[in-house]
């Protein structure tokens, strides 16, 4: 098997009560480890078996493109996460994100309105061009701002399966007690500005 479930930096409660064990469990355990298992079946003896897994975003389609990105995109969310970790930004990001949006209040709150507003399953995303300007996207599915060139650095993720077992149909709810537990530690390593 190429790609591997990497091991969570945090135990599967650590993150109560804003997300449960159980959901982690189901998310992480399961949900991810089928994207990556199905990823494992579909570039086997094809040109992409070489490929690290952002090449493979960048250039496969259909379900490879789903399977590669849902895989991607998990890693990405969950390990943004800690119990402990940085609660603002600082540095660069942080002042870019004020002189950009006007404060971090009014930064979080626009990013919550893009995921509630997101119709279906997807990602809202935060990510920065070569020049360092930030940008809020909502993308549908497993879509990626890699493949807009674009250089993710946070994203919650708003399909049901993130939320549903912990606040039922609260979607909005669920994104606004994430900044809780959003390590802005490792946002601000993504930015290197
Ligand atoms: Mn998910």
């Amino acid at each position: 098997m190429k790609f591997t479930r990497p091991r969570l930096p945090y135990m599967a409660s650590d993150l109560e009560p804003v997300i449960s064990t159980t959901t982690i469990d189901y998310h992480y355990g399961k949900h991810e480890q089928a994207y990556i298992d199905n990823l494992n079946r579909l570039i086997e003896g094809t040109e992409y078996e070489d490929m690290n897994l952002e090449e493979i975003i960048r250039k496969s389609s259909g379900g490879l493109f789903n399977n590669a990105s849902q895989a991607w995109n998990h890693i990405f969310y969950f390990f943004q996460f800690s119990p402990k970790g940085l609660k603002e930004p600082a540095g660069s990001l942080a002042e870019k994100i004020t002189e950009q949006f006007g404060s971090l209040e009014e930064f979080k709150k626009k990013f919550e309105e893009a995921g509630a507003t997101i119709f279906g399953s997807g990602w809202v995303w935060l990510s920065c061009d070569d020049k360092g300007t930030l940008y809020i996207s909502q993308g549908s599915n497993a879509e990626n701002p890699i493949t807009s060139g674009l250089t993710p650095l946070m994203v919650f993720d708003v399909w049901e399966h993130a939320y549903y077992l912990d606040y039922q149909n609260r979607r909005a709810e669920y994104l606004h007690r994430l900044w809780d537990i959003v390590d802005w530690d490792v946002i601000g390593s993504r930015y290197n500005f």
